[in-house]
C-alpha cells in the first residue's frame, strides 16, 4: 500500500514481500514509482506550507498520539518486523522499544527548539538566530532495522516542522506500513508523511532531484549514499547519510576477558551480524588470544539458529541469498587465506525451515589479506585477529575507508582514554558493546557518512538557522 496526502492507495503493481526464515512469500504490497513519488512529494509540499507554522506543542501532540498507537501494536509491530527481517522475537520487540524511543524522544524535543540573541557590533542592532525546519524531507531506509531506522528519522523531521516522503528497503515494507498505519489514526495531518514503496533507482532519483525537496536523509550502503550525495548536488539539498561500517573490537591483555567475550554476542550476533556497527574484526592481545578464542568459540557454538518467530532462538536467518553467498564467500576467502574455523563456518539447514541460515562462525588467525578485513560482513561471522602493542592495534583498527563504530576492553583508565581519542570513528564502545541510545548521536566519519541520529544532534539536522539582523532607528 501506498500512503499519499493522508489516504491509502492500491497500484496494479505488486511486490511480493518474502519470509528469510522460510523462503516463503508473506504477501504482496502496492508499489508506485516516479508519479507517485512525485505526488507524494507535492503533497508534502502543499503540507508544509501549514505543519511548518504549528507550534512546537501541536506537534508534540501528534508525535505522543503515535507513541500511544505503537506501544499499544508493540506485539504485532515485533511480530511484522520478525516475519519480514528474520531477527528473533525479544530482539524484534527490543527494536520496537527503540523505534517508540525516538518518537517519544522527539515528541519532548519538538518544545525546545531554541534561537539565540546575539551581542550586536552596533548599539542600533538587535541581532536574532531563530531557527526554522528545513522543509520537505525525502528518506530512504534499509532492512536490517526496518522499524526503528524509519521513526528515527520521522520523528526528528516532523518534530522540527518538516514533512516527508518515505522509502523504505524494497524486502521489508511492512513495518514502514505498520507504523504508517500509527500516524494515520493519530490523526496526522494529509501530506504530513507520505509513503512510496518501489523500484529504488527511479523513486531514489525523483527525490534527489526534485527541487522541492529540500533534504535527503539515507541510511544505507556507502556505494548508494554516494550516489545520492552526487544526485543531490544539482540542486544543493541538505543531506544526513548513514552509511556502511567495519567496527574494529580491541581487546587487551588487561581487560576482563568474560565480560569481552560476551560482548561479541552482543556486537557481532544480534540481528545475525547485520548491524551497521557490527563487530568486524576483533583484535586480541597475543598474551590471551588463546584463552579469548577458546571462550568465544564455546559460546558462539551454543547460539541457537532457527526461526525468529520460536522460542529460544538467537540467530534467525540472513535477508536473502545473496546476503548468505557473500557470507559464505568470505568465510572461505578466510580459510584460504590461512585463517581456522573454530565452530561454525557453513550454511546452516533446517529440517523444518528452508530460509537463509549461516552458522554461527569464529575464525581464528585472521589476517590482513583476507576480504573480511575490509569488507563489510553483515552476516554471523566472528574473525579474531592477535596483536602486540597499542600504537600497532591503533593503526590497524582504523580502517581506511569506513569510520562508523569501535570498541575497546580495558581495565586501565588511561588506555581507555587514550583509544577513545585514537578511534577515528563516530562511535566508541569501551567496554561497551552495545553504545547505542536515543540521546546520543548516532554516525560515521569517513566514508560512513555525515550527519547525526538521535538526541538534540538529530533534531539539527532538520532545522536551518536564518540570521535576523533589526536596524532599528
Ligand atoms: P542499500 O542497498 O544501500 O539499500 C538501502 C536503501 O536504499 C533501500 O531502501 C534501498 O531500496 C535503497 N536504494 C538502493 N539503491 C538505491 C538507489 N539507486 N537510489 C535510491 N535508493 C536506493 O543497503 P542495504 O543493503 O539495504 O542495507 C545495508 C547497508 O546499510 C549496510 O552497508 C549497513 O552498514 C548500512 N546501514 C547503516 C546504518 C547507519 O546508521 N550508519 C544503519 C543501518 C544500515 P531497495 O531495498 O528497494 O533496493
Amino acid at each position: 500500500m501506498l500512503y499519499i496526502n493522508g489516504a491509502w492507495r492500491d497500484s496494479a503493481t505488486k511486490l511480493n514481500v518474502l519470509n528469510p526464515a522460510t523462503g516463503k512469500v508473506l504477501t504482496a504490497v502496492a508499489t508506485g514509482g516516479k508519479a507517485e513519488t512525485q505526488e507524494a512529494i507535492a503533497s508534502a509540499k502543499k503540507a508544509f506550507a501549514t505543519w511548518g507554522k504549528t507550534t512546537g506543542n501541536e506537534r508534540s501532540n501528534y508525535l505522543s498520539k503515535a507513541v500511544q498507537l505503537m506501544k499499544e501494536r508493540s506485539k504485532e509491530l515485533a511480530e511484522t518486523i520478525t516475519l519480514e527481517n528474520g531477527k528473533p522475537l525479544p530482539d524484534a520487540t527490543r527494536e520496537v522499544a527503540g523505534a517508540i524511543g525516538f518518537f517519544e524522544w522527539y515528541a519532548e524535543e519538538a518544545k525546545r527548539i531554541y534561537g539565540d540573541t546575539l551581542p550586536a557590533s552596533d548599539p542600533d542592532k538587535q541581532l536574532m538566530v531563530i531557527r526554522e525546519p528545513v522543509g520537505v524531507c525525502a528518506a530512504i531506509t534499509p532492512w536490517n532495522f526496518p522499524l526503528s531506522m524509519i521513526t528515527r528519522k520521522i520523528a526528528p523531521a516532523l518534530a522540527a516542522g518538516c514533512t516527508v516522503v518515505l522509502k523504505p528497503a524494497d524486502v521489508t515494507p511492512l513495518s514502514a506500513i505498520k507504523v504508517f498505519e500509527c500516524f494515520h489514526e493519530a490523526g496526522l495531518p494529509a501530506g504530513v508523511a507520505n509513503l512510496v514503496i518501489g523500484p529504488a533507482e527511479e523513486i531514489g532519483s525523483e527525490m534527489t532531484r526534485n527541487p522541492d525537496v529540500r533534504k535527503i536523509t539515507f541510511t544505507g550502503s556507502t556505494r548508494v549514499g554516494k550516489k545520492l550525495m552526487r544526485d543531490s548536488a544539482d540542486t544543493v539539498k541538505k543531506i544526513s547519510m548513514e552509511l556502511g561500517g567495519h567496527a574494529p573490537y580491541v581487546v587487551f591483555e588487561d581487560a576482563e576477558i568474560d565480560a569481552a567475550v560476551n560482548g561479541v554476542l552482543v556486537s557481532k550476533f544480534i540481528n545475525a551480524g547485520q548491524t551497521c556497527i557490527s563487530t568486524n574484526r576483533i583484535y586480541v592481545a597475543e598474551s590471551i588470544a588463546n584463552e579469548f578464542s577458546e571462550k568465544l568459540a564455546a559460546k558462539v557454538s551454543a547460539l541457537v539458529v532457527g526461526n525468529g518467530l520460536e522460542e529460544g532462538v538467537n540467530v534467525g536467518p540472513l535477508i536473502n541469498q545473496a546476503a548468505l553467498e557473500k557470507v559464505q564467500h568470505q568465510v572461505e576467502d578466510a580459510v584460504k587465506q590461512g585463517g581456522k574455523v573454530l565452530t561454525g563456518g557453513k550454511i546452516f539447514t533446517l529440517e523444518k525451515e528452508s530460509g537463509y541460515f549461516f552458522e554461527p562462525t569464529v575464525i581464528h588467525y585472521a589476517n590482513d589479506r583476507m576480504q573480511i578485513t575490509t569488507e563489510e560482513t553483515f552476516g554471523p561471522v566472528a574473525p579474531i585477529y592477535t596483536f602486540q602493542t597499542e600504537e600497532e592495534v591503533v593503526e590497524r583498527a582504523n580502517h581506511a575507508e569506513y569510520g562508523l563504530a569501535a570498541y575497546c576492553y580495558t581495565k586501565d583508565l588511561g588506555r581507555g582514554l587514550r583509544m577513545m581519542r585514537a578511534l577515528e570513528f563516530g562511535i566508541v564502545g569501551i567496554n561497551d558493546p552495545a553504545p547505542a541510545v536515543v540521546q546520543a548521536p548516532f554516525g560515521g566519519v569517513k566514508e560512513s557518512g555525515t550527519g547525526k541520529e538521535g538526541g538534540k544532534y538529530g533534531l539539527e539536522e532538520y532545522l536551518e538557522e536564518k540570521y535576523v539582523s533589526i536596524y532599528m532607528k
